[in-house]
């Protein structure tokens, strides 16, 4: 239950033994704007997107394609400014999280459009604002594209998403890159070549090139390395066709980060200067000129960011089998904030925030107030044994897939997500209130349909 600097935002620290993050009280931002509350580090999420976009200009120079921010992971108006006026692109998947960029005033032309079932509206909506690019997922979307793109009087550039077949080593559910998965082109099966096939004859379509994002929170080199082998590979034979060459290749993200004790976030640069080394000698070895490298980190930059704070409610002692007791601390979120762990057994840590506590820990299971068994947000963890009603719990590196994931089950309100900096604390996403939810019910009249 100490504080672990590794997986907390980069302006925390314990204070007098209190939670202190961007300079204000972990204690006084719960009191001022409620919990469960989303604390996002706003000079640390900065230096984060700088981080990434200098690592791979530093390590590609006149190679270095764009970092598009992967929106999914969190994305707000405020957020999308941030990401913008970084002068880094973004990613979305969706024609909300397009909206959100548009809001922001985000320049269409470093906007990049993913997702393996994009609507024709979608679709529509991404030409006529004239995004940099379009991932395409499937055989009827490079019909789709082109022929939208036809109707709009544009020619569309256009990456192809390729599935290299690599079994990344995270979870499956986060998994995206091995064989039998809903996204993109497979190499192995030929679907990838004749995609490539179909977008060369496509008139209103331009190939820039190949995109692979192999899954997240990775921490094995091996998946990238083999994932951008196998691209630059189908590249030289792209090459040997049309005798000219792709001039995109873009890496996707899935770079892990901190969780737990003694967890490592991957560092940019050591990251981008491996991959720089890797793809310089498998061009050489294919006679291909260096193509320009994009990469789309989103967890990697919102995650370690971000931190929940939750108030506890009751603490409750459960027998076990051979006699041995589980503390249950039930906190005022839970699933509808973190689905995480739910989903896919995914691990935090906490920290006791507002006060230090001497007494010994004690083996305790930390949930939510949801009407579910598995509403738990860390299965297995030893908390002060003193853990009462009105303390403060911090749940660090919740930028990523929380916010983003959150549901209304049970009726919940979403919660809030304030930036802290220096001291000071602002709302960039207001909690949701009942009125927002009961804005949804309607009543109204039959209407007769044939
Ligand atoms: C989810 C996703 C990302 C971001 O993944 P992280 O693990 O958050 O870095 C990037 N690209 C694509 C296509 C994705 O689906």
């Amino acid at each position: 239950m100490n504080f672990l600097p590794e997986v907390f935002s980069n302006n925390s620290a314990m204070v007098n033994g209190e939670l202190v993050i961007g300079g204000c009280k972990a204690t006084s931002l719960a009191k001022e704007f409620g919990t469960p509350l989303f604390v996002i580090d706003e000079n640390d999420f900065k230096s984060r997107i700088n981080g990434w976009k200098n690592a791979l200009n530093s390590n590609f120079g006149s190679s270095a394609g764009e970092v598009y921010y992967a929106s999914k992971s969190f994305v707000s108006v405020e957020v999308a400014k941030w990401i913008a006026e970084a002068g880094i692109g973004i990613d979305v998947c969706t024609g909300g999280e397009l909206a959100v960029a548009l809001a922001a005033n985000f320049p269409a032309n470093r906007i990049e459009v993913h997702g393996n079932n994009k609507s024709e509206a979608e679709i529509a909506k991404a030409i006529s604002v004239g995004v940099a690019k379009i991932v395409i997922d499937s055989m009827q979307e490079i019909e789709r594209v082109d022929r939208l793109a036809k109707a709009a009087g544009k020619v569309q550039n256009v990456l192809l998403r390729i599935t290299p077949g690599v079994e990344a080593h995270t979870h499956e559910a986060i998994s995206t890159a091995h064989e039998d998965v809903k996204f993109g082109f497979s190499i192995a099966s030929g679907a990838a070549w004749k995609a490539i096939i179909a977008t060369q004859s496509a008139s209103n379509l331009a190939l820039e090139g190949l995109h692979c994002h192999i899954g997240s929170q990775i921490f094995e080199n091996e998946g990238f390395i083999l994932a951008t082998q196998k691209l630059l590979e189908l590249s030289a034979k792209f090459r040997d066709e049309f005798k000219s060459e792709l001039s995109e290749l873009d890496l996707g993200g899935g770079y892990g980060i901190a969780y737990l004790a003694g967890d490592k976030t991957f560092d940019p640069n050591q990251v981008m200067a491996a991959l720089a080394e890797l793809v310089k000698s498998e061009c050489n070895r294919h006679n291909l000129k260096v193509p320009k490298i994009s990469i789309e980190p989103g967890r990697a930059i919102a995650g370690p960011t971000t931190t929940t704070l939750y108030e506890v409610g009751t603490t409750k002692d459960v027998e076990l089998e051979g006699g041995k007791t589980r503390r249950y601390i039930a906190v005022d979120g839970g699933m509808s904030d973190n689905i995480r762990p739910g989903l896919y057994g995914a691990k935090y840590s906490a920290l006791l925030a507002n006060r230090t506590s001497t007494s010994t820990g004690i083996n305790s299971r930390l949930v939510g107030k949801h009407c579910e068994t598995g509403d738990i947000i860390i299965r297995e963890i030893d908390l002060p044994s003193d853990v009462a009603p009105g303390d403060i719990l911090a749940i660090p590196a919740t930028g990523a897939y929380g916010r983003s994931m959150a549901s209304n089950y049970n009726h919940m309100l979403k919660p809030a997500v304030i930036s802290v900096a220096n001291g000071s604390a602002r709302t960039i996403l207001r909690r949701e209130s009942e009125a927002d939810l009961l804005a949804l019910d309607v009543v109204e009249a039959p209407r007769t349909i044939k």
